[in-house]
């Protein structure tokens, strides 16, 4: 028997941008499973998350993707759950817009997702290693830097990376990036033995690697912000750049054309795109900076400056996966992956519903 805590994480109801809850209970198992329907479901009080009015405020939180819990230690878990009220999903919980667009087709396409988050590290109201009344040397130095004068919140970058990597969480690396304070972590699909390839569990894994930030920074006092330019000016903003494959872009006889049909499409429905890419994404896809502009749609070969790249490696190859470079750091994972395989998988545009109801982000 195993007597340990499970801490079931789920998404709030915070408007234009979800945050992350968790709460723990004392579970037996008979073994150690990670095994979603072994944790019982549970209920929540959606009043105080922005998801119940107080007269009938309990919300349900239904398991739906389990790792290890690196902090607690053995026979102990991290619960990811999608919320429900009554019997069907609530309309926050926008991993039941991805499995309606799995299910309405998109499924077939064995599509494998990998995001690039990057985040900002605050300690207090500045960014970590900026002086209080001063900005830093301008940015150069700072991006996969070493040592003090170029590097600021690198314990904390290099506990969260392990303790990702013992949870189980589908991590690949870290790096520090272009403005002192920020980093970025990639999670997706590694093609590694114990990988599971469901998009589902990439997305599950980022926002289980986000709340691992979140809880670790707590003994760090530093806090990860996820704000899209989180400092106005001439400094680099955060994304999430989202690289995608199908079955068709990963196949050497079809890989380039699929790639390049994919981009054709997602030319198509950009300002449908940009309204599920983040709040105020805007501010942070100038066109500089390393970005296209929210007005433009731009695909190049190891481009930067494009809204989508094919990289380097997959043009030689000539099969793989792109890069959408448009998501902002504080996106829901969830809605991009529904977004662009609503898009390459042409899945009936009735299917994807969260975007019409969320206020439109371009001028
Ligand atoms: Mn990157
Ligand atoms: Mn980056
Ligand atoms: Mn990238």
């Amino acid at each position: 028997m195993i007597l340990g805590f499970a801490e079931y994480i789920w998404l709030d109801g915070n408007n234009p941008t979800q945050t992350l809850r968790s709460k723990n209970r004392v579970i037996e198992l008979e073994e150690e499973t990670f095994d979603p329907a072994a944790f019982p479901e549970w209920a929540f009080d959606g009043s105080s998350t922005l998801q119940a009015t107080g007269d009938s405020s309990d919300c349900i939180l239904k398991p739906v993707s389990v790792v290890f819990d690196p902090i607690k230690g053995e026979g102990n878990f991290l619960v990811m759950c999608e919320v429900y009220e009554h019997n069907k999903p609530h309309k926050s919980n926008y991993r039941a817009q991805l499995r309606k667009v799995l299910d309405a087709g998109a499924d077939k396409h064995e599509a494998y997702a990998g995001f690039e988050q990057e985040y900002t590290l605050y300690s207090g109201s500045t960014p970590a290693g900026w002086p209080a009344d001063a900005y830093p040397a301008p940015q150069g130095p700072y991006y996969c830097g070493v040592g003090t004068d170029r590097i600021a919140g690198r314990e904390l970058v290099d506990a969260h990376a392990q303790a990702c990597l013992d949870a189980g969480i589908m991590i690949c690396g870290t790096n520090a990036e272009v403005m002192l304070g920020q980093w970025e972590f990639c999670i997706g699909y590694r093609g590694l033995e114990h990988d599971d390839n469901n998009i589902l569990s990439a997305c599950d894994h980022l926002h289980l690697g986000r709340w691992l930030l979140h809880r670790l920074g707590e003994e760090y006092g530093l806090t990860a912000n996820f704000d899209n330019k989180p400092v106005k000016g001439d400094w680099n903003g955060a994304g999430c750049h989202t690289n995608i494959s199908t079955k068709a872009t990963r196949d050497p006889k079809t890989g380039l054309k699929a790639i390049k049909e994919a981009i054709s499409k997602l030319e198509k429905k950009h300002t449908e795109h940009i309204k599920v890419y983040g709040d105020k994404n805007d501010e942070r896809l100038t066109g500089d900076h390393e970005t296209c502009s929210i007005h433009e749609f731009k695909a190049g070969n190891s481009d930067r400056g494009a809204s989508i790249r094919i990289p380097l490696g997959v043009n030689q190859k000539g099969y793989g996966y792109f890069e959408d470079r448009r998501p902002g750091s504080n996106i829901d994972p969830y809605l991009v992956a529904a977004r662009i395989l609503t898009t390459i998988c042409d899945i009936d545009e009735n299917v994807f519903t969260v975007g019409k109801k969320l206020k439109k982000v371009t001028a």
